[in-house]
């Protein structure tokens, strides 16, 4: 099922690492639930290798910390759940070629549909009942049913093929609901509500939230929430507005530094020499670059040695990167790039702004080259 001829390098001999703190993501999570209606279940959502922190270590710390079921975007990342033995609800919030609803199927994965079409196709190939979650498209333009005259099409076919389909959820997404400002946003709801006007029988899954709708946002009638990034204690309007509870950070990336050394004033670092020494210097390189998912653009940003901000100095390389000491410091010294270390803190969203991204970018870049040690 799974391809294992690919070669995924681990850093496990590179003191670079990712450091999750599991705790951290319980607390987010339950402080989650406690706030939302009773009764409303959390779906966790873990595509994009857990947003970075690992998809199957993640899968398992939401279960156990009150998420009932797992949001992926793909398959793929579905079935090495279903491998590593996990047998919680899942659903593929992507589009599914049809070529492939059989496998989801034999799989008890939940699919995504948006078209008439799709469920058409896929019936005659389907030799078992099929989870399904219609998608409605009410702003985003992104997937989905468009017009309730297409959606009461879409539930004639459902009709037709009872043995085929478990129509078990449908939703919609919000493009506005980290922001201030709640026009598109109520008009999103109105298109919805419309919608929902020609579906004759809910199903048991109804969802509009994902973070930000849900901890911004009076939900619509929904009885379950597609809780992303906050699991991982990151704000999805990146601070603009504020959470109702803490959002607690999970990661934290540290390295060590691999090589120190003194450069003359007139002395040069890194491609295109772009940074050049105007005083006698003590400059350090980090195991750590742009191919770990550390932004290129990062040069003139810093990162933590003792508690003290240590700028980054020269481009960012492939795989190491330079930072000026305010002094000689040993080899094996911890760098912290992102997390706290004595009275300074550097957040996912501090490497954001300066990279002129957003956190989820940052997040995800994070690849597997980087080791994750998850801790509590
Ligand atoms: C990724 C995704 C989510 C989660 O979004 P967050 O902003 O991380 O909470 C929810 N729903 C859909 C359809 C998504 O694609």
């Amino acid at each position: 099922m799974t391809d294992t001829t690919t070669s995924q390098i681990i850093g496990r001999h590179r003191p670079t690492i990712a450091h999750i703190n599991l705790a951290a993501i319980r607390h987010n999570i339950q402080a989650e639930l406690q706030r939302a209606k009773p009764g409303t279940e959390m779906f966790a959502v873990i595509k994009a290798n857990g947003y970075g922190h690992g998809l199957v270590e993640m899968a398992r710390a939401t279960l156990a910390a009150g998420a009932t079921g797992l949001c992926v975007a793909i398959l793929d990342e579905a079935l090495v759940l279903r491998e590593a033995g996990i047998t919680a609800p899942i659903l593929v919030l992507g589009v599914t070629p049809v070529t492939w609803a059989q496998i989801a199927c034999e799989h008890n994965i939940a699919l995504t549909v948006g078209d008439q079409q799709w469920l058409t196709d896929a019936a005659p190939m389907l030799t078992g009942q099929l989870r399904i979650h219609l998608a409605l498209d009410t702003g985003m333009g992104r997937i989905g049913f468009q017009k309730p005259t297409e959606l009461a099409d879409g539930l004639t076919v459902l009709a037709q093929y009872p043995n085929k389909f478990n129509f078990e959820g449908i939703f919609t997404h919000f493009a506005t609901a980290d922001e201030a400002d709640h026009r598109y946003f109520d008009h999103q709801v109105q298109r919805w509500q419309a919608m929902m006007a020609v579906v004759p029988r809910r199903p048991r899954y109804v969802h509009v939230s994902n973070t930000a709708t849900s901890l911004w946002h009076e939900a619509c009638n929904g009885n379950m929430i597609r809780f992303g990034v906050g699991i991982y204690g990151l704000n999805p309007s990146g601070g603009s507005l504020t959470s109702p509870y803490p959002l607690e950070p999970a990661l934290r990336l540290t390295t060590r530094l691999a090589f120190v050394k003194r450069l003359a004033a007139g002395d040069s670092v890194s491609y295109g020499a772009t940074y050049t020494a105007r005083h006698d210097e003590w400059i350090g390189t980090l195991p750590i670059g742009y191919a770990d998912g550390y932004p290129r653009r990062m040069q003139g940003f810093y990162v933590l040695v003792d508690g003290q901000r240590c700028e980054i100095v020269g481009r960012v390389c492939m795989d190491q990167l330079m930072v000026r000491l305010p002094r000689e410091y040993p080899v094996d010294a911890l760098v912290t790039l992102i997390g706290e270390d004595g009275a300074e803190t550097i957040t996912m969203q501090d490497i954001a702004t300066y990279a002129g991204t957003i956190h989820y970018e940052i997040a995800t870049n994070l690849n597997m080259r980087i080791q994750r040690v998850y801790e509590n």
